[in-house]
């Protein structure tokens, strides 16, 4: 595609980078397809085709108004275009860079960026979402129903955390909300790390990863949130012997891997950034390369699951197919789900902030796993885990927590 952009943004690099990743888009299509919002909506502008003259046109200096700003908030930064387009078009950039330059042509109305600003600051402060999320489980039988799925009745206990005890160590992020909503996840990859000779721990005051701030308009706090965590983390890295970060958060494992390219004009950070996102693995992806010491532990076999891969992991990390290798290799028999490679309508804030959209993507994604009839759902990303649990009354639950079930 012919690029011309405007003078205020070509010889910048987010300009540079733009206008590299638009000419390599050739207009084929072939993304719409598998865009979710489009399929739902079949609105060109919908679609990542549309959504990419959108950004090419605000790019080149033509008006941005509040319709493209509507569009490129209906995205849900699932991806599902990027493995599909054949020109290796990285939409995801494109749309950080469009996103930021939208969100500073135009004003929202004032409700809106009450929300948005209410979610940035509640939901990567882990404390203040925990009091918040037990006010709304006291609320919660007052609460109206769309409010009220957003509240699980309460949390699965954590269990032990294994003392450390191998020459292998990796760390883990506890997250902003995953600590509140499933104490369960990290402790039960602890325990299965532990049983594969790995000793897995959490750094004391690591915070959110900055995916919350960075995709919801607030690029620089997001960016600062992944300096701190950086900050947590690089001690442990440069002298505690971690070979690894090993993330169970899918949502927050894509944008840990992005710290390299995201903090690489920045002299203090680019160097570490590029070391973490080096060393940075979804869980699957270490438990897979140490299935050896996994394979004779199972004890349980059977039972039907429905594994959901969420759009992090799969369009976000490019990892597929690992995590349902790692589960069938120990004994579970995963029920066929159709259009698997489609998002559940979690996508971070976008089930609030897009509710009538991320709802009908949610009946869909249901619909579609329940249709082999299992006993339970699977996923790998808490987001996905929470929202889909509010709209049905199979449990779904972290894939690691039913793996280290069977091994216990
Ligand atoms: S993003 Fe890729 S698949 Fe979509 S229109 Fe452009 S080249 Fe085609
Ligand atoms: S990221 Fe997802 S919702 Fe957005 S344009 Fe691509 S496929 Fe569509």
């Amino acid at each position: 595609m012919q690029t011309a952009l405007a003078e205020f943004i070509r010889d910048t690099p987010e300009g540079r980078e733009a206008d590299a990743i638009l000419r390599k888009c050739v207009h084929c299509g072939f993304c719409t397809a598998t865009c979710p919002t489009y399929l739902l909506l079949g609105d060109e502008n919908d679609g990542p085709r549309g959504r990419i003259y959108l950004m090419k046109q605000a790019l080149e200096g033509r008006e941005i108004t509040d319709r493209t700003r509507l569009h490129l908030d209906r995205c849900l930064t699932c991806r599902a275009c990027e493995t599909t387009c054949p020109s290796g078009v990285q939409y995801g950039r494109l749309l950080d860079i469009g996103r930021k330059l939208v969100e500073e042509k135009t004003a929202r109305p004032a409700w809106e960026r009450v929300k948005r600003r209410a979610l940035a600051a509640v939901l990567p402060r882990r404390s203040l979402f925990a009091l918040l999320l037990a006010l709304g489980r006291l609320a919660r039988p007052f609460l109206p129903e769309r409010l009220a799925e957003k509240v699980p009745a309460s949390a699965p206990a954590a269990g032990a955390w294994p003392a450390p005890r191998h020459p292998r160590k990796m760390l883990a992020l506890a997250g902003c909300v995953q600590p509140s909503l499933a104490p369960d996840i990290n402790a039960a990859a602890a325990r299965v790390f532990d049983r594969i000779g790995i000793s897995l721990f959490e750094a004391k005051d690591a915070g959110c990863c900055g995916a919350l701030r960075f995709h919801i308009g607030y690029q620089e706090e997001g960016l600062a949130d992944m300096r701190a965590l950086i900050d947590r983390w690089w001690p442990m890295i440069e002298r505690g012997g971690v070979e690894a970060i090993a993330m169970t958060a899918s949502g927050c494992g894509v944008v840990v891997k992005e710290y390299a390219h995201l903090l690489r004009h920045d002299p203090a950070y680019a160097g570490k950034a590029e070391k973490i996102s080096a060393i940075t693995r979804d869980i699957c992806e270490v438990i897979d390369a140490e299935h050896a010491r996994l394979e004779p532990l199972p004890r349980k076999k059977g039972g039907r699951s429905a594994f959901h891969p969420p759009c992090t992991l799969q369009h976000g990390q490019n990892v597929k197919g690992v995590t349902e290798r790692v589960l069938a290799r120990a004994g579970f028999e995963l029920t066929p789900v159709p259009d698997s490679h489609l998002c559940c309508g979690s996508a971070g804030t976008y089930s609030i902030l897009q509710p009538k959209l991320s709802g009908q993507l949610k009946r869909n994604k249901l619909s579609a796993l329940a249709s082999g009839a299992p006993e339970e759902i699977l996923t790998a990303n808490i987001g996905c885990l929470a929202h889909l649990q509010g709209g049905t009354e199979v449990p779904v639950r972290h894939w690691i927590v039913a793996l280290e079930e069977r091994l216990s």
